[in-house]
Parts: C-alpha cells; sequence; structure tokens
C-alpha cells in the first residue's frame, strides 16, 4: 500500500474563483519527476502568500500545490545524481508556481532542482533561511561581483523586517559592512540593531516620489521592495554604485529616471532565484553556511507546523510577519 500524507490544495471553480484546502494524497497523485522526496521543513515566502491568498497571479497550473521551496530527504530516485537517503534543498524552478510544491508531506520533482543540502545547516536553518534568504545572498554575492567592499560605504537594506531583509542585514552585518536599514516598523528598532543594522530609519524617507538625484547616501543597497522606494534608493546612491532588485513588496512599478545611471554610473542589478543556474545556487548555499550567524538566523526565525500555514501565508501579505517562518512537518 502507498503511505499517504496531507497536502494544502489550490483550487479554481468555473468563474476562476479561488478555494484552498487541505487534502490527503499518496504519491500517485503527484507530478511527474525522477526524485520522491519526504518533505522536512518548508517556510512561508511572499510569493506563497500570494500564491494562497490569490492576490497575484503567481499560480499558473491548476489545482496547485503551493510552496516554493522546501528541505528534505530523497526516498526514490531514478536520477543517477541522487539516491534514498540524501538530504537535498530545493528553491524556486516553478515548484507552487506550474509544479507541485511543497505543502505536502511528500514531493516529485525533477533531480537537476535539488541540490545538495551543506552538512553544517539542518533542514529546518536551511529553511528558516528559505528561498528569502538564499536571495539575500544571491543579492550580496551580485553586489560584491560590482566590487562593493564594506570601505565602499554604507549598505541600505529596505524591508528590514521581511525575510530577505532581516537576513541581507544579518550577512552583510557579518562580513563587516554598515548596514542603514529601512523599515516600516521603527518599533522594531532594537530586533534590527541586533541583527547587525547600524541605522534604522523609517521606510516613510523612501516610499513616497523623490528627486532624480539625491544626497549620495550609501555604496550600495539591497531592495525587495521595488517601486518609488527603489527609485530613491537608485537617486541616493554613490557615484559608481549598485541597488540589488529582488522584490515588489511595495509595488512592480519603477517610476525613475536615467539620472543615477548617466550622472553616477550607478548600477541597477536584477536578482531572480527561481531560475537561477545551479552553479550560483550551490555558490548562494556555501556562503550560507560560512557567512550567516547560527544564532542570527535563531533569532529572525519563528517555527510552526503544517497546520499554521494557510494563516502565515495572509499574514505575510498583511505585513505581520518578521524575519522568517520555517514549517516543522514533523509538527
Ligand atoms: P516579507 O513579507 O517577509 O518582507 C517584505 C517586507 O517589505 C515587509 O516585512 C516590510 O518590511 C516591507 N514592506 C511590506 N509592504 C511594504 C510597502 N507597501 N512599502 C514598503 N515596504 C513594504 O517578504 P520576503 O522577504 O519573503 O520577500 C520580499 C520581496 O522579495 C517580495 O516582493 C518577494 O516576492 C520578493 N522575492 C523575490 C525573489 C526573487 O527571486 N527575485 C525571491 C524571494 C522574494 P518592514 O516592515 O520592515 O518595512
Amino acid at each position: 500500500m502507498t503511505d499517504s500524507f496531507k497536502a494544502i490544495m489550490i483550487s479554481r471553480d468555473e468563474d476562476k474563483k479561488q478555494s484552498v484546502g487541505v487534502e490527503t494524497l499518496t504519491i500517485d497523485d503527484l507530478m511527474d519527476g525522477d526524485v520522491v522526496v519526504k518533505v522536512e521543513a518548508t517556510t512561508v515566502n511572499y510569493k506563497d502568500g500570494l500564491a494562497i491568498t490569490g492576490k497575484s497571479p503567481v499560480v499558473r497550473h491548476w489545482p496547485m500545490i503551493p510552496g516554493v521551496d522546501f528541505a528534505g530527504t530523497v526516498e526514490q530516485s531514478d536520477n543517477p545524481d541522487w539516491k534514498p537517503g540524501d538530504k537535498v534543498i530545493l528553491n524556486g524552478w516553478g515548484t507552487g508556481e506550474t509544479h507541485y510544491g511543497a505543502y505536502a508531506g511528500k514531493s516529485r520533482v525533477k533531480g537537476d532542482w535539488l541540490i545538495a543540502r551543506p552538512d553544517s545547516i539542518s533542514a529546518l536553518d536551511a529553511m528558516a533561511v528559505g528561498t528569502a534568504g538564499y536571495t539575500a545572498m544571491l543579492s550580496v554575492m551580485a553586489l560584491e561581483r560590482h566590487g562593493i567592499t564594506p570601505d565602499r560605504g554604507p549598505v541600505a537594506v529596505t524591508g528590514a523586517n521581511g525575510g530577505v531583509g532581516s537576513v541581507a542585514i544579518s550577512i552583510l552585518a557579518k562580513l563587516g559592512y554598515h548596514v542603514i536599514a529601512s523599515t516600516g516598523r521603527m518599533s522594531e528598532e532594537g530586533f534590527l540593531k541586533d541583527l547587525g543594522a547600524a541605522e534604522v530609519i523609517d521606510r516613510a524617507e523612501l516610499s513616497e516620489p523623490g528627486r532624480p538625484l539625491g544626497k549620495e547616501r550609501w555604496a550600495a543597497a539591497i531592495d525587495s521592495v521595488g517601486s518609488h522606494t527603489l527609485a530613491n534608493l537608485l537617486a541616493q546612491t554613490q557615484y559608481g554604485g549598485a541597488v540589488a532588485a529582488c522584490g515588489l513588496a511595495q509595488g512592480f512599478d519603477l517610476p525613475t529616471t536615467v539620472m543615477p545611471f548617466i550622472l553616477r554610473g550607478v548600477s541597477l542589478l536584477g536578482i531572480d532565484s527561481v531560475m537561477a543556474p545551479k552553479a550560483l545556487r550551490e555558490e548562494a548555499w556555501a556562503r550560507i553556511a560560512t557567512d550567516l550567524d547560527a544564532s542570527k538566523l535563531a533569532s529572525l526565525s519563528t517555527t510552526i507546523g503544517f497546520d499554521d500555514v494557510i494563516d502565515t501565508a495572509h499574514a505575510i501579505l498583511d505585513g505581520k510577519v518578521r524575519g522568517r517562518v520555517v514549517i516543522d512537518m514533523a509538527r
């Protein structure tokens, strides 16, 4: 007999009205793939919130098991790279969008999408990092490739209390950067300073329409917010600096001018975690293992059980989640 397991399923009726529920499945119900993984931990990213609430068209195949990332153990494999017992991580590749995702006891995926979980990172810690934290690392690496170093000046981080923001602050601080954290929750100033922020500013300073060029305040920035915030970050970046753009929590628009680019040589670096090549992923996870303090990761993450996923998906879109949320599938 095939073991059954619980899965969150998003469905749509003929009027395209979305509903979300928990179903009992077996691996025969899963989509094609050459590796079956027992999901041990997953997480709630902003994108998972968009999928579960239906606020943005994240889901592109119906019905869908949401969840864009997991950590687990290989149970079955027809892929030469993996064997039962291997500890793996998956981020992106369309899971939770076009391929059944992480919010299930088991997942069948393409082995090419998996990477080996570094020995020093547990499954729960890997998901405390999650796609948000791995995207923060990709952003730091992009700034480094651009030649940004701590001696060049401060680095601004927007959406500071969010998943990308809180992990970015922790990594940058450990690497010796002077971090300026921008947040709408000034009440969390102490938390952000404990993560390593040297300064905390109110996001209202950046979220309104601004001038094409402003005072040069930072050498670089990591932005998970988009819209006017990204435009203002660019306008206040020092000569030759760079902004890594990875998110749209304020909006997907970018109301800017060419002035920061042509008068200050500022660069806008696009960050995508979903289709990032395997070598870049492996580099990012290896860097996470060395450049993110375990104690910081523990302080910025909260662990919940599978039954709390749907409520947390709503909370993350309401801006009520601080840091990262880990789902322990054994709870
Ligand atoms: P979170 O919800 O954890 O964090 C987003 C943060 O943005 C909030 O905590 C809040 O921080 C801030 N924020 C929320 N609403 C607004 C607003 N209206 N204006 C300004 N700031 C706002 O999400 P994640 O960290 O998981 O993701 C952040 C963004 O990055 C999302 O847009 C997500 O889709 C994107 N992303 C992109 C990836 C990629 O591959 N490019 C991968 C992962 C995420 P505070 O309260 O401190 O102001």
